[in-house]
């Protein structure tokens, strides 16, 4: 074993009062010990993540903010989530942060909220692009209520034209302009983009649910500094619990607390904020820094690899921690890959690709990430082994013996990096 494992988790009582509920809870461990999560949104928390989010906050009533509740005992809610908020400002080197979104799209709805009133308009990627639900979708709160123009990437190069975005921002003259995405395995020029808002008298808007931790590590720019409001998963990159925060300058901080509470939410959870808290301090150390850089450096060994045995990457590589693999290439759907990957216990998504001509119900490509993966220990050796795997499976995904054999290799793979005894 090259990787010890380190981090339980703690179900004592669990097993003798509710024993249904604890083996499941232990097969869904085994699952993630068994398989290889390649799901770019997805993440392992540490032991002390876990413990915070188990923790007594889970008891208290706390609505509104610190030193301003609607309840009383809240002195050291107070301090754990000044706490959290101290620590996230340090991190991404913002003037002000709101820790109590309860996921990244009410933190978006706030946002909305906070900078535009109905039927403004605002410009985002579309979600078949590599946009997010919430940057405008139809189905979605964000395009029902709010006037979206989407901006779209270039069909050649499959990469954000930024040219492109500033004349369809000088026509349109939107309220706000979102960049951030859910797809995207490209680094994103957030200077551009703030300038392109600036000339257009736009607010700047990121959301980076997706990339926070490679932000936060100096391996991908960091816009919190200089843009008007930023918004963020804790679960992805970042590493923390599932939740959300919402950055921002000092002249919104007021709109943006009053459209998370009172406008949006009721009480926080603050044992949720404990384990962001915990989450931010692992997230500034050198540790975490290694991480995000190994995150990266897994990303590409990944695609050259994946690119080497004829398949094609969206875009032609990755900058990030994802990819895109376009699996029409080996005669295959987005559904079918995931299927096929799912029963080698390869974890993955199906995702439409750029301009796609197939129905985002079934796709023509997976979508494959490095930071699960990477916290388990995995570093470029292995990455190269799972491109093998990952392309036996795609040139043979009826095959049940070639499936059975990629699974013994995966679960050799996953034995080697356990991660939750
Ligand atoms: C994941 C994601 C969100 C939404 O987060 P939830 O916690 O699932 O609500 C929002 N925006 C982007 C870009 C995302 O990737």
């Amino acid at each position: 074993m090259r990787k010890p494992a380190k981090h339980k988790m703690h179900l004592e009582a669990l097993k003798e009062t509710d024993p249904k509920l604890y083996a499941l809870l232990i097969r869904e461990k085994e699952r993630q010990m068994n398989g290889l999560e390649l799901i770019p949104s997805e993440n392992l928390v540490s032991q002390a993540v876990l413990e915070a989010l188990a923790s007594v906050p889970t008891n208290k009533y706390s609505e509104g903010y610190a030193k301003k509740r609607y309840y009383g005992g809240n002195e050291i809610i107070d301090e754990i989530e000044l706490l959290a908020i101290e620590r996230l400002k340090k991190l991404f080197n913002a003037e002000h942060a709101n820790v109590q979104p309860l996921s990244g799209s009410p933190a978006n709805m706030a946002a909305f909220f906070a900078l535009m009133e109905p039927n403004d308009k605002f410009m985002a990627l579309r979600l078949d692009m590599g946009g997010h639900l919430t940057h405008g979708h139809a189905v979605n709160f964000s395009g029902k209520i709010f006037r979206p123009v989407h901006y779209l990437l270039d069909p050649e190069t499959e990469m954000l034209d930024y040219d492109a975005i500033e004349k369809l921002a000088k026509r349109e003259k939107p309220k706000v302009i979102v960049s951030g995405y859910t797809a995207y395995p490209r680094e994103i020029d957030f200077k551009r983009f703030k300038e392109i808002a600036d000339d257009v008298g736009a607010y700047s808007m990121a959301d980076i649910a997706h990339i926070a931790g490679l932000c936060c590590a100096g391996v991908h720019e960091n816009p919190v500094p200089y843009f008007d409001v930023v918004t963020t998963t804790t679960h992805k990159t970042l590493r923390g619990p599932r939740g959300a925060a919402i950055m921002c300058r000092q002249e919104f901080a007021e709109r943006i607390d009053r459209a998370v509470f009172p406008f949006l939410q009721g009480g926080p959870h603050e044992n949720v904020i404990a384990a962001k808290a915990v989450a931010f301090k692992e997230a500034s150390t050198k540790a975490f820094k290694r991480y995000a850089k190994q995150v990266v450096k897994n990303a590409r060994a990944l695609a050259d690899e994946l690119e080497a045995l004829g398949n094609r990457l969206v875009s032609g590589g990755t900058d990030n921690h994802l990819m895109l693999v376009d699996v029409t290439v080996k005669g295959l759907t987005g559904k079918q890959a995931e299927k096929a990957l799912e029963k080698a216990h390869i974890y993955c998504n199906k995702n439409t690709i750029p301009f796609d001509k197939r129905s985002p119900f079934d796709p023509s490509g997976i979508r494959l990430g490095t930071p699960a993966v990477t916290t388990r220990g995995m570093k470029e050796g292995e990455m190269k082994e799972l491109a093998y795997l990952i392309n036996c499976v795609l040139e043979n995904p009826h095959s049940d013996s070639v499936i059975k054999k990629v699974r013994s290799s995966v679960l050799e793979l996953c034995r080697e990096f356990v991660f939750y005894e």
